[in-house]
């Protein structure tokens, strides 16, 4: 369920008519609605309300610091793969000790930054990692938590470029090698023991290979404690899918997810940390887009917004579909007819959708992207040299300009030419 609905024929984030952020504001931009995150977000609390957790919000599906304040307010913790996630994690006002740290290339700069301004763990994906990891905190006089990561070989189910625990991805380490891994980590200076974790994937719609993972976890688990280590908390990653599409079936919920946690690893009096990003804040966004041009091709018709592919880069890197709904309500007696829905860019994959069906529109009519709150505006760049795209928050019937779009000028300001040159 999300806050955005049509209201006096009009396409509302919450309380606000789309058409009026468009016309204040500017497109393309994103709108996302609090009351949709703090719902989200609260899902994935009532799932695990029956154990010791933390919901560690990924910050890469959506990195903007208001969305990061206001999850931050409702109590999550945070899932950074870089040292300008960290950056943006605490400036949101989120404590260190809420803070886990993933990412297959953290580097040395960033496992100081990370230690210096407070960490609630590391998750380690390599032993190299985890060694120079040792090397910098002993050096700090730190000891650091950690977790490491096990790649399960667990096929995920979803996209190829999403997929991460299969034994031939580059994430974390089999888990037939790992209590090599966890002796070597319990002798190496600087570092604490202190968790498992497992990440399989992104937009999984079946709980069968989250079942398969964690039942994995569960039974290493006992192995390392076993071995002597003291195994109190299980990051199970992130990755429960959302509906892309209105028709489809629902992927399963956070609630039918945190059951499964439950019959794997809840036998293991572990604190649970999860970090859902998608699930979170997918639906909680819309992208909202001017039709600059109705162009008449042959055979088909080209509807040309103003939104590209540097905006919303899913369907050109993953084939990735968005449900694209008119900001004006239809009514009954509305004509439809098939769109090739195009960005301007000048790739012909910068193309949103072939062929969808759309009420019949003209030049200045609004649409909006659904679902596009995640991995939506943190993958934008400014690719032809569109001004990075703007971002809008909506509580109820007020709203605010989280990210404005750049001028022309502040683009320019970014390089310099050379006084050689
Ligand atoms: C990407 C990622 C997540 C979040 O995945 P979602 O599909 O957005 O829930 C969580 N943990 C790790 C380690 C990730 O790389």
């Amino acid at each position: 369920m999300d806050h955005f609905n049509y209201r006096d024929g009009v396409l509302c984030a919450e309380g606000v008519p789309l058409s009026r952020i468009a016309e204040q504001v500017g497109t393309p931009v994103y709108v996302y609605s609090t009351a949709t995150l703090s719902r989200h977000f609260g899902l994935f609390q009532q799932a695990l309300d029956w154990t010791d957790h933390l919901v560690c919000f990924a910050v890469k599906a959506n990195s903007n610091l208001a969305v990061l304040k206001l999850m931050g307010d409702l109590g999550a913790g945070m899932d950074v793969v870089s040292g300008g996630e960290y950056a943006r994690a605490r400036a949101a006002g989120v404590p260190g000790s809420r803070i886990v740290f993933s990412g297959v290339g953290k580097t040395r700069a960033e496992m100081r930054q990370a230690i210096e301004g407070g960490i609630r763990q590391f998750n380690i994906e390599s032993e190299p990692e985890m060694r120079i990891l040792s090397e910098i905190a002993a050096s700090m006089g730190a000891e650091v938590p950690i977790a490491i990561r096990v790649n399960p070989d667990v096929d995920a189910k979803t996209h190829e470029k999403i997929a991460t625990g299969k034994s031939e991805n580059k994430f974390g380490i089999p888990i037939a090698k790992s209590r090599e891994v966890y002796a070597e980590a319990a002798k190496l200076p600087g570092l604490k023991v202190v968790g498992v974790d497992v990440h399989i994937g992104s937009q999984l719609t079946d709980l069968g290979p989250y079942r398969q993972a964690y039942a994995k976890i569960a039974e290493l688990t006992g192995v390392l404690r076993a071995d002597g280590h003291r195994i109190t908390r299980l990051d199970l990653g992130g990755g429960l899918g959302i509906p892309y599409r209105r028709d489809n079936n629902a992927p399963p919920l956070p609630i039918e997810y945190g059951q499964v946690i439950r019959d794997t690893v809840g036998h293991l009096n572990c604190e649970i940390e999860i970090e859902p990003g998608r699930n979170i804040v997918g639906n909680a966004g819309v992208l909202l887009s001017q039709v600059i041009y109705v162009k008449h091709g042959e055979g088909r018709d080209f509807l040309i917004v103003d939104a590209a592919m540097n905006d919303l880069l899913r369907p050109a890197m993953y084939g990735a579909h968005h449900d694209i709904v008119p900001v004006i309500e239809p009514g009954s007696d509305n004509d439809y007819q098939p769109f090739d829905v195009v960005g301007p860019v000048c790739e012909s994959g910068d193309t949103f959708q072939k062929g969808t069906s759309l009420p019949v529109m003209a030049d200045g009519d609004l649409i909006a992207f659904r679902s596009a709150g995640a991995y939506g505006a943190v993958m934008a760049s400014e690719y032809n040299s569109r001004p990075l795209v703007p971002e809008v928050l909506v509580s109820g019937d007020q709203f605010a300009v989280i990210r404005a779009r750049p001028t022309y000028e502040e683009m320019l300001s970014r390089d310099s030419i050379p006084e050689w040159l």
